[in-house]
């Protein structure tokens, strides 16, 4: 795989600090049953990174110590973590609200025959990835049967009451462009899926995140490969909104490996950008347990303007939705 952070290390990307902590995301591992095309994480079943059940018991602590309201959980598949249902029932016994950045196909997968209804049973809110509503191009990007299988997994968070009005039971989608281009409309998008998950498949859903794809790991190495790096970071420069600079999820969240170091954003952790915090060369998250990191720098780069480019994007979709 082809190094991006070297193209993007000189930046005129604009200095921004951070704001209160609302969210705690945490990467549990980065294996993963599937091996996307356009995988930040560089995930796949050979992946080995694992987080600890003492690191988990750290984070733990964290959401105790912090009061942060939102555990995110992600991976890889974090499902595959073996302690990933301990985090979950700790985090809820506490009151904390938790996410699932679920790829769907995981249900299907041998040992996770419970999964949904565990899911059900404390309440957590799916973020799943589709990216697209059309087989042909799910498949692509996330390998062959994969979108067969996620409707699938669809109908089965359906059955247990997800996405359905009035459940509690949240179900979001994530949709991500297939080559170098910009994401269309969110609405306009939602309505398309939609009305198409509905008509075909009878899918319901709550909202559907449209997110850029970033030029670093898997997508940015194909871009190099493909002599279009260069072209898609004038596209996402020449499209920049400075409003969206206000919102992006640095702000206001925490992004932690699977060793327990913290980042400003999962892009950052992916690309060895640890948070700057009293000119350490890294932090770990014990070491914040009652520090308020307002107003801290945000490590910034050139692939930040994949977050500030035309609509935004964040992990919980467009900006300006
Ligand atoms: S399912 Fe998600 S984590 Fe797994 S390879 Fe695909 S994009 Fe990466
Ligand atoms: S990539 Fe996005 S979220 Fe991460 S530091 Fe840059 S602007 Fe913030």
């Amino acid at each position: 795989m082809h190094a991006t952070l070297p193209l993007i290390e000189v930046s005129d990307f604009p200095a921004i600090r951070r704001r209160g902590l609302a969210t705690l995301q945490v990467n549990v591992g980065y294996k993963c049953n599937q091996s996307c095309v356009h995988c930040h994480v560089n995930a796949g079943p050979t992946r080995t990174e694992m987080m600890s059940r003492e690191t988990l018991f750290e984070v733990i602590a964290f959401l105790k110590a912090s009061g942060v309201r939102t555990l995110d959980i992600t991976g890889g598949a974090p499902e595959l973590n073996p302690y990933f249902r301990m985090l979950v029932i700790a985090a809820r016994e506490i009151g904390v609200h938790v996410m699932d950045r679920c790829n769907l196909t995981i249900l299907e997968q041998p040992g996770q025959e419970d999964l949904a209804q565990f899911l059900t049973d404390h309440t957590v809110e799916i973020v799943a990835s589709l990216p697209c509503y059309l087989e042909e191009n799910v498949d692509r990007q996330r390998g062959k049967g994969v979108f067969e299988a996620s409707i699938r997994c669809l109908r089965t968070l359906n059955r247990f009451g997800y996405g359905q009005p009035g459940s509690g039971l949240v179900l979001n989608l994530v949709y991500n462009p297939q080559g170098a281009v910009l994401p269309p409309a969110q609405e306009k998008l939602e309505q398309d899926y939609n009305e198409h998950l509905g008509e075909r498949f009878r899918i319901v859903f709550n909202r559907l995140y449209v997110l850029t794809n970033m030029p670093i790991q898997r997508f940015g190495s194909m871009l190099i490969s493909k002599g279009q790096f260069e072209q898609y970071m004038d596209l996402l420069k020449n499209a920049y909104q400075p409003e969206n600079l206000e919102s992006v999820m640095c702000r206001n969240l925490v992004s932690v490996d699977w060793r327990g170091y913290v980042y400003d954003c999962d892009f950052n952790q992916m690309l060895g950008l640890p948070l700057a915090w009293k000119g350490k060369p890294r932090t770990h998250l014990r070491e914040l347990m009652s520090t308020d990191l307002r107003s801290n720098p945000i490590v910034v780069k050139d692939h930040c303007y994949g977050c500030t480019a035309g609509q935004g994007s964040s992990c919980g979709g467009a900006l300006a939705a």
